[in-house]
């Protein structure tokens, strides 16, 4: 019987999708007996991609992309741990007790994935983190419908709508006479803007800092191949001003004051441009406009928001007539 109090999980029509739980170290599937993307290591984790955040060390069966398994045994170091991988293809259905899973890309990062389950025939989507623009640099996103839409909400606000990538960076051709210092996160947009800084600005030396180095190995493995990008040169940075030198923040931090040199951080986030020599608005994270864009695509009854500030979303749905529940 239903009570007054009303769970986060309820709708108004009273049916109550409650496959999925927020618990402390993360989203709880007990019916699976699994956690997605578990801030703590667990017995059972479906890792959506690679990035630290969603991929913490030592869990014991990690159901994954071929790619994330790769990226997360070099970034954690785990080659020789007691990890035990189950590699998933897109698109290929797997059942974790009663509960049937399949990834799908989402367009974030090389090996990214949307997670949906389905038990008692209500589907679930789990967005991870997602993009929709064009990125050359890893799979593109596949829209899929479902009942519940449990969604990242990085940039779920109006006043987040990121400009097209490729224009960003062909702001790097203006940048002349000094060398110019790229800050980017290892995983992911290093990869991204290696590919657009050589698509885009011929004219440029693109230069890759060591750290990066063997992310840019596993993308070409995966068959994504950036480009003729250099492995950082000191004699050809210091006798040339026509370079781009990609690297990761710890060594941008070390360059972005010196007036030697050109210096811009690849970010969606405003407060990182302030001592930088240009904007470079560069995010892979979806806007306010493609986090509508998924909503229609994906015509849930009833939207879920992690990683952000749900509120935005959840007044604009309210307006529509779609329940949603903030999980964090
Ligand atoms: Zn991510
Ligand atoms: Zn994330």
């Amino acid at each position: 019987m239903k009570t007054a109090q009303l769970s986060i999980f309820d709708t108004p029509s009273g049916v109550d999708y409650n496959l999925i739980k927020s618990t402390p170290i993360g989203l709880y599937c007990s019916v699976g007996d699994f956690f997605i993307d578990p801030k703590k290591s667990v017995k059972n984790a479906l890792v959506s991609h690679a990035h630290s955040d969603h991929a913490v060390k030592n869990n014991k069966n990690i159901y994954c992309t071929a790619p994330t398994k790769d990226l997360m045994q070099f970034r954690n170091s785990t080659k020789n741990s007691l990890e035990q991988f189950y590699v998933m293809e897109y698109g290929k259905t797997f059942e974790l007790q009663d509960v049937k899973i399949t990834f799908y890309p989402a367009g974030h990062i090389l090996g990214s994935a949307m997670i949906l389950m389905e038990h008692d025939g209500v589907k679930y989507l789990y967005t991870g983190d997602f993009k929709l623009q064009a990125d050359n640099s890893c799979e593109a996103i596949v829209f899929i419908g479902a009942d519940v839409l449990i969604t990242e909400t990085t940039f779920a606000n109006p006043r987040h709508v990121h400009p097209d990538a490729d224009q960003e960076i062909l702001k790097l051709n203006d940048l002349k006479d000094k060398n110019t210092i790229i800050g980017t996160y290892a995983l992911g947009k290093a990869q991204r803007v290696t590919q657009l800084a050589l698509k885009h600005c011929p004219e440029k030396i693109v230069m890759v800092h060591s750290a990066i180095i063997p992310l840019h190995h596993i993308y070409k493995k995966f068959n994504y191949d950036l480009g003729n990008w250099l492995p950082y040169s000191r004699d050809l940075f210091k006798t040339s001003t026509n370079c781009i030198y990609i690297v990761p923040p710890y060594i941008y931090n070390q360059y972005k004051d010196n007036s030697k040199y050109y210096s811009a951080f690849a970010t969606g986030w405003d407060w990182f441009y302030k001592h930088n020599s240009i904007r470079l608005h560069i995010s892979d994270h979806a806007d306010w406009n493609d986090l509508q864009i998924l909503v229609d695509k994906v015509a849930p009854k009833k939207i879920l928001t992690v990683h952000g500030d749900g509120r935005h979303l959840q007044y604009h749905y309210s307006m529509l007539g779609i329940d949603v529940g903030i999980l964090g």
